[in-house]
């Protein structure tokens, strides 16, 4: 951008789209930024416009593995609060986001919550939509981006990715039946590896609300008889799907 009376393009950011000339000293009214395209990126599945434009003017390519989308969440949310109260910060959120700054939360659910979300409730959208923030559209485009990136390059950081549990031993999961009202901690690692094969990352109330007690009692019938994991090769499937 050049000065509107000198042409020269040393400029200082003012409040908003204020500028004032270091040149000839002139203040003017800057044109709006208007993000460009990103159409056909390919991490559109996974993070929102503004934030892939960050990180295509920030960082270098990276695996999408869990260590960078931590730090790019935390760090882009960083940007975002400190666009309130900084005007060169927000100077720059006004170039990346098609969303004015003042509009985007102060406070988004962090992406390690939206990734316990998803995780305690087999990765179902709409139950982590309930349970995370019900009816914030924030939760919701960051669930469905991260949703998308666990389904896709995102899956070693899912608990199906976890290492092996070892089988329970049946005794313990006939106790299971019919379903306690709740579970201690024994339990609930009996519960979850004959039902997943792990023995943590979902809830118990996720894993309920997603299918309901009676599939889940058929779940450990069916790991009883012939050690089958039915329920976790609905969950593969479903995010296999996207
Ligand atoms: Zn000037």
């Amino acid at each position: 951008m050049r000065c509107v009376q000198c042409g020269d393009p040393y400029l200082a950011r003012l409040r908003g789209r204020r500028r004032s000339c270091r040149s000839c000293g002139a203040v003017f009214l800057a044109a709006p930024a208007v993000p460009r395209p990103v159409d056909g990126d390919p991490l559109g599945p996974y993070l929102p416009a503004r934030m892939i434009r960050w990180i295509h003017d920030n960082d270098d390519e990276r695996p999408l593995d869990r260590d960078t989308l931590t730090r790019w969440y935390r760090e882009f949310d960083a940007l975002v609060a400190r666009a309130r109260t900084d005007d060169t910060a927000a100077g720059l959120l006004a170039e990346l986001s098609e969303i004015p700054a003042g509009d985007l939360p102060a406070k988004p659910a962090a992406f390690p919550q939206v990734c316990a979300a998803l995780h305690a409730t087999c990765y179902d959208l709409r139950l982590a939509e309930a349970r995370l923030a019900p009816g914030d559209p924030w939760a919701a485009e960051r669930l469905a981006h991260v949703r998308a990136w666990f389904a896709g390059p995102g899956r070693a950081a899912t608990w199906l990715a976890a290492p092996q549990a070892a089988p329970p031993d049946p005794e313990s999961v006939e106790r299971l039946l019919p379903l306690p009202e709740r579970f201690e901690s024994g339990p609930l690692r009996t519960l979850f590896s004959a039902l997943f094969q792990v023995e943590r990352g979902p809830s118990p109330t996720g894993v309920l609300d997603r299918f309901g007690a009676e599939r889940v009692e058929a779940a450990l019938r069916a790991h009883l008889r012939d050690g089958s994991h039915p329920l976790r090769e609905q969950v593969t499937a479903d995010l296999d799907a996207r």
